[in-house]
């Protein structure tokens, strides 16, 4: 019987954290503490922190304080693409600080997949990383043009000719036969990750350096120098806030970051015949140049997880911890992966899931560290975080302990971005534009003309994108 017919996995985290195996969650904070460095929020940029400040200073105490466990979150959740692509727009960091300052940024890029890839082969969980790269698709005229316009404006940020390359369409349909696929263009830059297998092995590393890490355990304010906590205070020189989309739960944080819903589906394994079909052999991560962007993997085992639409936002900054799917927005992806791939209808979906991602008003991520306060933070990468929560974890530690390098004067340390409008105005713009989003990219699809819709132009101004 195929799973479609048997039932859907609704929540319940994600299918990566059940494949992976339940962690079994590791102790809570037996009471006040002292430590050199509190770290609150256990995904990627909490872990990453961690790792770099630890080998730097060994003899300091660092204390991760996790709600749930290690991976609970977006880290766990995830689409599982280590791209390259930057945390916030070019356009963006070179306005701010110049043009220099922006390519520097997509050169760390280029390296933290690197150095994200080598780490895990390093600290044994390397099982959970592949450098498969990454093919973008475009299944209407102004989505081919926008992205071979796109991989133009790439070659003018730092991005070589051996780092992306144009497609056209027999050339799409060699590496993937994708219904109505007219072209696109591929990079080597990216890496397919299984998100909770890989946030369970930088978490156990992380502890094997001595890091202390704390779970079940809810921070309920973030002070200079302290952590108020439901198990108890944590003093600390430092307190780093790594929460992302979950900041807006913090007292006085609910307009900083969006907690932007993104959603998943993930498919039953492939038969071999219809692997064939869809003749996917090099398992690149997969994008489409809409609007309302889809983004795909093939995993390991050959089930198809595809990700993108649905609600985008729930009223007030709220969202399910468990990560609910509203059953729309299952219908959503569903219609996005046989339109996709047409050979693949009816196939069984397994599990569904929504995660949320932190979303700065600029679009445009954040490092920040105040000596005097000691209060640190990093997030907002908007979709870009599994590279860029590593290249946060070293730009944080060294502004951290000081260090005046290339990492500490990259654009994205010392931004603000001002605070997201009050409700409803936030819930009306969110929701507002992914309508207006969904309704270009049909009228995209349907059309001939090479113009992206006006509708959508009008959308990213006030989005600020
Ligand atoms: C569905 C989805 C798909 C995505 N796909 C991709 C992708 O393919 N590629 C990519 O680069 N990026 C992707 N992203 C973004 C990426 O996953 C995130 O940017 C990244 O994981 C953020 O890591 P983080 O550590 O900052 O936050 P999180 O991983 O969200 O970690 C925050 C942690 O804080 C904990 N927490 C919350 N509240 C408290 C509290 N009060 N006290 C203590 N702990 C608390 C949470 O339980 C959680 O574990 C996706 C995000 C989502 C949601």
């Amino acid at each position: 019987m195929s799973a479609q017919s048997a039932e859907l996995i609704n929540g319940d985290v994600s299918f990566w954290v059940r494949d992976a195996g339940w962690p079994t969650p590791r102790a809570p904070l037996p009471g006040p503490i002292d430590v050199d460095v509190a770290i609150v929020g256990g995904g990627m940029t909490g872990l990453w922190t961690a790792y770099y400040l630890k080998q730097e200073q060994p003899d300091w105490e660092i204390a991760i304080i996790e709600r749930e466990f290690c991976g609970f979150g977006a880290s766990g959740r995830n689409g599982g693409w280590m791209s390259a692509e930057p945390a916030g727009p070019f356009r963006r960091y070179a306005a701010d600080r110049g043009r220099d300052a922006a390519l520097a940024m997509q050169q760390e890029m280029f390296g933290a997949v690197r150095e994200s890839v080598d780490v895990a082969r390093r600290e044994g969980f390397g099982d959970s990383v592949d450098e498969t790269g990454l093919i973008h698709v475009a299944t209407s005229r102004a989505g081919l043009a926008r992205a071979y316009h796109h991989v133009e404006e790439m070659k003018q940020q730092g991005w070589g000719e051996d780092d992306v390359h144009t497609l056209t369409a027999s050339e799409l349909n060699q590496r993937v036969n994708v219904n109505r696929g007219m072209g696109g263009y591929s990079t080597p830059h990216c890496a397919r990750v299984h998100p909770a297998k890989y946030t369970f092995g930088l978490a156990a590393a992380v502890e094997r350096l001595g890091v202390r890490i704390y779970e079940q355990t809810t921070a309920t304010a973030l002070k200079p120098h302290t952590v108020v906590t439901d198990r108890g205070e944590v003093s600390a020189r430092v307190v780093v806030r790594a929460l992302e989309g979950y900041t807006a739960s913090l007292p006085g944080e609910r307009r900083t970051l969006l907690p932007m819903n993104s959603s998943l589906v993930i498919t039953e394994p492939l038969t071999d015949q219809q692997l064939a079909t869809i003749g996917w052999g090099g398992a690149e991560l997969l994008g489409d140049t809409a609007h309302s962007f889809s983004y795909l993997q093939l995993t390991a085992d050959h089930r198809i997880a595809i990700g993108g639409r649905g609600k985008p936002y729930d009223f007030g900054s709220n969202f399910d911890r468990r990560g609910r799917t509203a059953e729309f927005g299952v219908d959503l992806i569903r219609e996005r992966l046989t339109q996709l791939f047409p050979s693949l209808q009816g196939i069984g979906l397994e599990q569904t899931w929504t995660g949320v991602l932190g979303v700065p008003r600029d679009w445009s991520a954040a490092v920040n560290y105040d000596a005097g306060t000691g209060l640190a933070s990093a997030g907002g990468y908007v979709g870009h975080g599994l590279s860029g929560t590593n290249l946060a974890g070293r730009t944080l530690r060294d502004l951290i302990l000081g260090r005046d390098t290339k990492l500490a004067r990259l654009p994205w340390t010392g931004r603000k971005a001002r605070r997201w409008e009050f409700e409803p105005l936030r819930w009306i713009g969110a929701t507002g534009l992914y309508a207006a989003y969904r309704w270009a990219d049909q009228r995209e699809d349907r059309s001939e003309s090479s113009e992206t819709s006006a509708v959508a132009k009008i959308a990213d101004r006030i989005a600020g994108r």
